[in-house]
């Protein structure tokens, strides 16, 4: 028996190790927002929407920062999981991991765009998680290129900016150790079991954005980090390609 037979048997949905889930956008999702899509990765889903403040933050006004600025929020819908997850109001403060994740959803989209010619206004990015089966921050990240890209697009037909901001694509993929074998995009019942789990953000130029990698049970050599590089770099590559069909496609 190969390898890969080995690994696809030990996956829970009899997927390859290097295989992603199906993913498709679907964009204009959210019609008053610049831009917008829900992204179904598998059996998550997410919606992406952008919009455009003409004002920027307290702070850079404060401290004399020009150009303009990237937010983003990133929120569960109660019934995006099995048990209902109450709305994050209900308890009067935002949990860790939302604020987590939509940090991080914030870096990874400032870093494919110039701020400088955005003008003094501000991106606001919001991920409303519809179905969670794993790597909702994945699917947001890369949703959410799609998104600003469409919102770019509408501030630059409307001649409020004269040249597009957007420096390179960006998107984002899970990979992690499932029985010990180095797999890529896990889904909830591998997330939960997996003995690593590591969450990529990449350019399209193939440059870092960010990598978070927690052992979870238990530690990983630097042979196996290279194996999951390299098992989301090529994912990442797939995921750039979908991203440019999505926005190329006739709305
Ligand atoms: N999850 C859940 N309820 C929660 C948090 C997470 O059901 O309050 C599930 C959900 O399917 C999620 C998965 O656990 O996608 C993995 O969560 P993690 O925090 O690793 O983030 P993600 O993989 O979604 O980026």
């Amino acid at each position: 028996m190969s390898d890969t037979t080995q690994i696809s048997r030990s996956r829970q949905d009899g997927r390859a190790a290097d295989h992603l889930r199906p993913v498709e956008f679907q964009n204009h999702i959210a019609p008053h927002a610049s831009g917008s899509t829900l992204i179904e990765w598998g059996n998550t889903r997410v919606i992406c929407a952008v919009m455009i403040e003409e004002t920027v933050p307290r702070w850079m006004k404060d401290q004399g920062v020009t150009g303009g600025w990237l937010t983003a929020e990133y929120s569960m819908l109660p019934y995006s999981t099995l048990q209902r997850k109450p709305r994050d109001i209900s308890k009067g403060k935002l949990d860790g991991r939302s604020q987590e994740i939509q940090r991080l959803i914030g870096r990874a989209l400032r870093a494919c765009i110039d701020l400088e010619k955005v003008g003094q206004r501000t991106l606001c990015i919001d991920c409303d998680v519809l179905q969670a089966d794993g790597g909702t921050r994945t699917a947001a990240i890369t949703g959410s290129y799609v998104a600003l890209s469409l919102a770019v697009q509408k501030l630059l037909g409307s001649g409020k900016i004269p040249t597009s901001p957007l420096l390179s694509p960006v998107a984002a993929v899970s990979v992690g150790l499932v029985n010990g074998h180095p797999c890529l995009d896990l889904n909830y019942v591998e997330d939960s079991t997996a003995d690593v789990d590591m969450n990529l953000v990449m350019n399209a130029q193939g440059g870092w954005v960010e990598i978070q990698g927690t052992g979870e049970k238990g530690t990983f050599s630097t042979e196996q980090f290279n194996q999951m590089l390299t098992l989301g770099k090529a994912g990442l590559h797939q995921l750039f390609d979908l991203q440019n069909k999505a926005l190329n496609q006739k709305s």
